[in-house]
C-alpha cells in the first residue's frame, strides 16, 4: 500500500526567506526524471549549464571565465574557492560586516590558513580606506573575500569600489555573490573579480543542491596542487568537466534538470533586469507596507538591497518571534528569523518564486497576526 501523503495536492506555504526558496512548480516538475549522469545528453545538459551561467554572467566563452558546479548548497562552493584558491604560503583578507562572512573566516581557521579579518558594523559597508592600508602595509595578504549582498542584514556591499582596490594592490579578489547573482547585473571584469560564487536555488530559482563559481581560467590553472580538500578541489573539478564532462563524484541530477529549467524561466520573465526589477518590486511594497504597520527597518534605505530586509522588532514587550512566527505559519507563510549581533529584528525575503500580489498577502497576514497578538506599534 502507498502511505505518501499527496504532497503536490496541498498549497505549500510562501517562503519569505534568503533560501530554500519558493520555486515554480513548473521548475519542480522538470525533476521527475532519472537521468544517467554518465549519459552524454546529461553531459550536454551541463556543458550547456556552464555555457550560460557565464552567458548571464555577460562573458562570452572567449572572455577567458569558466563556470564550474560544486555538489552541496551555497557554502561547499565558498569553501571549493576557500580551500582551492590560496596558495600554500598566501592569505587570505576576509571582509566582514555580517554572518556570510564570519563563515568565510571560519573556513579559513578550519583550513588553517593564514587570514586577516576587516570588520565593519553590521549596518555599515567595509571601510575602504583601510583596506587600502591593510593590503599596502601587508604584502603577505594574497586574496580578499566580500560578500556582496550580506543576507545577514539585506545590505549591498561595494564590490566596484572594493575590486579597484585590490587591483591596485595586485591581489585576487573573490565575492560571495550567492544571493545577488541573477538578480543584480555583475561585471567581473570590470569588478576585477577573479572568483564569483552563487547557488541554484537564489536568485536563478532552482532547487537546492549544488552551487556555482564563476572563476577567471588563468587565476585557476594557476592553483595546481594547491587545493586542501579532495571533494572540494574546484581545478580538479573542472578538469573532470573539461576532460568527460562529468561531474567527479555523482551528481544532483534532479537539481540540474531543474536548473535547466529555472534558467528558462529567467530568460522568459526578461533575464536578470527584469527578475531585478520583480524583486525591487516586491522590497519596495514590502518596506512601504510595514512602515505603515508601525514596523522600523534595520538598515538605511542608501545601502539596502532589494534580497532581504531587516526589521527591528517592535517596543511592545508582548511580542515575541517564535509566536508572530507561528501565527503567519498557519496563514501559509514563512519569514525568517535575526541573524544580527546587536539588534533584535527579523527578516523577510523578497526573492523567489513570490510577486507583489504574494506581498500584499503576506502584508495583510502580518496587519492581521499583530491584531491577533494584541501588540502596540505606537
Ligand atoms: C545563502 C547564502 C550562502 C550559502 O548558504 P547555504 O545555506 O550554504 O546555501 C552564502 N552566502 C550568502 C551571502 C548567502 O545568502
Amino acid at each position: 500500500m502507498d502511505a505518501r501523503p499527496n504532497i503536490a495536492a496541498a498549497r505549500d506555504k510562501l517562503l519569505f526567506t534568503p533560501g530554500p526558496l519558493t520555486t515554480s512548480s513548473s521548475v519542480k516538475q522538470a525533476m521527475l526524471h532519472d537521468a544517467g549522469s554518465w549519459h552524454f545528453e546529461f553531459n550536454a545538459l551541463v556543458k550547456r549549464i556552464r555555457d550560460k551561467l557565464l552567458a548571464l554572467a555577460g562573458l562570452s566563452s572567449s572572455a577567458g571565465y569558466e563556470a564550474i558546479l560544486v555538489q552541496g548548497s551555497g557554502t561547499f562552493g565558498v569553501e571549493a574557492v576557500i580551500a582551492s584558491a590560496i596558495p600554500p604560503a598566501g592569505s587570505l583578507l576576509v571582509l566582514v560586516n555580517g554572518a556570510y562572512g564570519e563563515r568565510i573566516v571560519q573556513m579559513a581557521q578550519y583550513l588553517k590558513l593564514r587570514h586577516e579579518v576587516l570588520r565593519t558594523p553590521e549596518d555599515a559597508a567595509p571601510d575602504l580606506q583601510v583596506l587600502d592600508r591593510m593590503l599596502g602595509a601587508e604584502k603577505g595578504i594574497t586574496h580578499v573575500a566580500v560578500v556582496h549582498c550580506e543576507t545577514t542584514t539585506g545590505i549591498l556591499n561595494p564590490i566596484y569600489q572594493i575590486g579597484q582596490i585590490v587591483r591596485q594592490h595586485g591581489r585576487a579578489y573573490i565575492v560571495d555573490a550567492m544571493s545577488s547573482f541573477g538578480a543584480i547585473p555583475i561585471d567581473l571584469g570590470g569588478a576585477g573579480i577573479d572568483y564569483l560564487i552563487s547557488s541554484a536555488n537564489k536568485c536563478i530559482e532552482g532547487v537546492p543542491g549544488f552551487s556555482f563559481v564563476i572563476a577567471r581560467r588563468a587565476a585557476l590553472l594557476a592553483t595546481e596542487g594547491f587545493a586542501r580538500s579532495l571533494s572540494l578541489d574546484l581545478l580538479g573539478q573542472l578538469r573532470c568537466f573539461e576532460k568527460n564532462g562529468q561531474f567527479r563524484y555523482t551528481p544532483p541530477t534532479h537539481a540540474i534538470l531543474a536548473f535547466e529549467q529555472a534558467l528558462r524561466e529567467l530568460d522568459d520573465e526578461g533575464g536578470i533586469t527584469a527578475r531585478g526589477e520583480r524583486y525591487r518590486r516586491n522590497q519596495e511594497v514590502l518596506a512601504q507596507g510595514m512602515k505603515r504597520l508601525g514596523f522600523r527597518v534595520y538598515l538605511d534605505p542608501g545601502v539596502q538591497s532589494c534580497i532581504i530586509t531587516s526589521f527591528r522588532f517592535p517596543a511592545d514587550p508582548k511580542f515575541t518571534f517564535a509566536a508572530f512566527y507561528g501565527l503567519l505559519s498557519d496563514k501559509g507563510f514563512i519569514i525568517y528569523p535575526g541573524k544580527i549581533s546587536q539588534a533584535d529584528t527579523f527578516r523577510i525575503g523578497s526573492i523567489g518564486r513570490i510577486f507583489e500580489a504574494d506581498v500584499r498577502a503576506l502584508l495583510a497576514a502580518i496587519g492581521e497576526t499583530i491584531k491577533e497578538m494584541g501588540i502596540r506599534m505606537n
